[in-house]
């Protein structure tokens, strides 16, 4: 027996359950297909769990806006507890830097410049001599990933929509209006198709015979290290990161500091681990900037970016196959732009119009369509 429900959604990272929840608001139904036999395994557990407006190129930045008062007031019964608290985020640059420093200043929004002594009254373990100019976002906000990918999976199912684990997706067959989906759970059929599959979007168009847009994963690490210890609270600390990205810091529970070297590395989709050397470049850019010596890297993981070649998420349908919607090339934004990614999916997807708070933006979604990558890959 085949399965089947108007929309298949494959991948149940949070760009995968932010969709399936918002299409089964619908009436339709909805089925979730996921590889793993956990959901959110891979890039969605393991974010730094930020939600900063002036990140990202425009695109990015107004699905981020659009997507705040979702974060702010979720809907009733979402989630049992506030889904963002408080983080700022403390950008720093060293001699040489001030002028990319001054940039962000004019150019984002709720970006005050900061002088040195104090962004050092905020974190006084910066070293005084690598701070030659700071600014501050207030507004940035630390999102609780998990609370946020678990409210979406209870208000899907709410909805009567179905989640399938260990279904791997292994083929893509159009007969007549209809997928059908052969997975390693069995097959599965319907007239429409999401692929919010992450790293392996382009991998996931492979099986439907469609040619690739090009998305490239790219690894990055992330170290726990211990915090500043007793007689000093970093709890409050904001983020810290490096104007020029080689690097940022993040209090964590327990006074421990979250540290990444913003690495970018370009590797096949695969459950990615960090790389020994990374570790290590991590806790020698952290101690140039931290008086704070590493005693031990108390846990280290990896996770994939997975961007388009224009570094814009792909959001629309492809014109080159009935049925196939992109929801894909989240990078370093997917869990901030995933409530507003999400609702636009889900009416192009039923063909409604473009949600007001997206529309508020200006943002003209045609820069998302999969179309502009469509020809461009060798
Ligand atoms: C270190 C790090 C820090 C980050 N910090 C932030 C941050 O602060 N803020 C932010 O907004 N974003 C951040 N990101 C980015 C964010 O984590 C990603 O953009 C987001 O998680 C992508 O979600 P996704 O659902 O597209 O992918 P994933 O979470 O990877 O989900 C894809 C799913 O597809 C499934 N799948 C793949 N192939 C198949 C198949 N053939 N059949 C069935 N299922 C399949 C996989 O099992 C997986 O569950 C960070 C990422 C990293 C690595």
């Amino acid at each position: 027996m085949t399965e089947s429900a108007d929309t298949i959604v494959i991948g149940g990272g949070i760009a995968g359950v932010s969709a399936a929840y918002e299409l089964a608001a619908e009436p339709s139904s909805v089925l979730l297909l996921d590889a793993e036999d956990q959901l959110a395994y891979h890039s969605t557990g393991r974010s730094a769990a930020m939600f900063i407006l002036n990140y990202g190129p425009p695109s990015v930045r107004a699905l981020t806006a659009a997507g705040r008062a979702f974060f702010e007031t979720p809907p009733e019964g979402f989630a049992g507890h506030p889904l963002v608290g408080p983080r700022g985020i403390l950008t720093v640059a060293r001699t040489g830097q001030e002028e990319d420093l001054a940039a962000l200043v004019s150019e984002g929004q709720g970006v005050e410049a900061m002088a040195p002594e104090e962004a050092l009254a905020k974190v006084p373990l910066l070293r005084r001599e690598r701070l030659a100019a700071a600014a501050y976002e207030a507004d940035a906000r630390e999102i609780d990933v998990h609370g946020l990918h678990a409210g979406y999976v209870k208000g899907l199912r709410a909805r009567g929509g179905r989640i399938v684990t260990r279904a791997r997706v292994q083929g893509l067959e159009r007969r007549g209006a209809r997928w059908v989906v052969e997975t390693t759970a069995g097959p599965f059929s319907a007239p429409v198709v999401v692929d919010a599959a992450g790293a392996w979007a382009d991998e996931v168009a492979a099986l439907a015979g469609l040619g690739p847009l090009g998305l490239v994963a790219k690894r990055r690490t992330a170290i726990i290290v211990n915090g500043p210890g007793e007689g000093c609270d970093s709890s409050a600390w904001p983020v810290v990161a490096d104007i020029g990205h080689s690097w940022y810091f993040k209090p964590e529970a327990g006074g421990k500091l979250m540290v990444s070297p913003g690495d970018e590395t370009p590797v096949p989709p695969c459950d990615v681990r960090p790389d020994e050397m990374d570790i290590a470049v991590t806790v020698e850019r952290f101690e140039q900037v931290v008086d704070l010596p590493v005693r031990r890297v108390e846990h280290s993981w990896a996770g994939l970016r997975t961007f388009a070649p224009d570094g814009t998420l792909v959001i629309g349908w492809d014109p080159r196959a009935s049925g196939f919607f992109w929801l894909a090339g989240q990078g370093g934004y997917g869990i901030q732009t995933a409530p507003a990614a999400a609702r636009l999916a889900a009416a192009l997807v039923c063909r409604n119009p473009v949600p007001g708070e997206i529309q508020g933006t200006g943002l003209d979604v045609a820069v998302l369509a999969p179309d502009r990558l469509i020809g461009s890959i060798s």
